[in-house]
């Protein structure tokens, strides 16, 4: 199967982190930005990088951004820039387009560009980071809905050599733990015969008031 290829468009904080991380991957990435400096300390490290205005449609057309498979635009503080560099990535048939909005607004104008994924990293980052100061042995969480959560858990201390059928989060909590992480290993699907071990990491499904009710009364 062909791998993906992406086009980053700004490379500040936000972008110039996603394209590493796309390369760290092994995914051919282009990044396009219109400041010099920016490009050149960036040159050597993703696959294409080229100083460009991203606004000017005839520049995206002749680097051949249409056959990228997902365009990210990571222009924030410009918002008039994020929206022009959104929209050519649109009409030039880009499959996946990725935005960066700074504001509710922003993203709000994003969404009726048929932008296919919004991010707000500041925002994102701040609701991450609020759980985890409340929560400390939680690692990390992924919102299904407004409802429901998959999260990241530690095992804590008073869990040690408890089996799943001693815990019995389903039936106690409505909630279920999917998975543990034991050093390099993971058990998908464990049985309730499975004990945990201090410092594995459980993968809980459940919605958000079941996964604190768990992680309250264990915890
Ligand atoms: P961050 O907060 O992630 O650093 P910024 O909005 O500050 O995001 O940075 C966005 C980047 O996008 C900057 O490096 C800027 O040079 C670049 N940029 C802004 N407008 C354009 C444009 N029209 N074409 C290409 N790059 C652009």
């Amino acid at each position: 199967m062909k791998k993906q290829q992406f086009v980053v468009i700004g490379l500040g904080r936000f972008g110039s982190s996603v394209a590493l991380e796309l390369m760290a991957l092994n995914y051919e990435v282009l990044g396009i930005d219109r400041n010099e400096e920016i490009v050149s300390d960036m040159s050597e490290l993703l696959t294409y990088a080229v100083v460009a205005d991203a606004s000017d449609e005839e520049v995206l057309k002749s680097l051949g951004v249409r056959n990228f498979d997902c365009g990210i635009v990571a222009i924030g503080d410009d918002i008039q820039m994020s929206i022009l560099a959104t929209i050519l990535l649109k009409e030039l048939g880009v499959n996946y387009v990725v935005a960066k909005a700074i504001s509710v607004l922003h993203g709000r104008a994003l969404e009726k560009l048929g932008v296919d994924r919004i991010i707000y990293p500041e925002r994102d980052m701040g609701i991450r980071v609020a759980h985890q100061l409340v929560t400390p042995n939680l690692l990390d969480y992924i919102e299904l809905s407004q409802d429901h959560s998959i999260v990241e858990m530690k095992v804590p201390v008073c869990l040690n050599g408890k089996t799943l059928a001693d815990i019995n989060p389903r039936v106690r909590y409505g909630c279920s733990i999917v998975a543990l992480h034991r050093l390099n290993n993971i058990i998908i699907a464990p049985t309730a015969m499975d004990q945990l071990q201090m410092d594995d990491i459980m993968v809980i499904i459940g919605s958000n008031e079941n996964i604190a009710r768990f992680e309250n009364e264990l915890m």
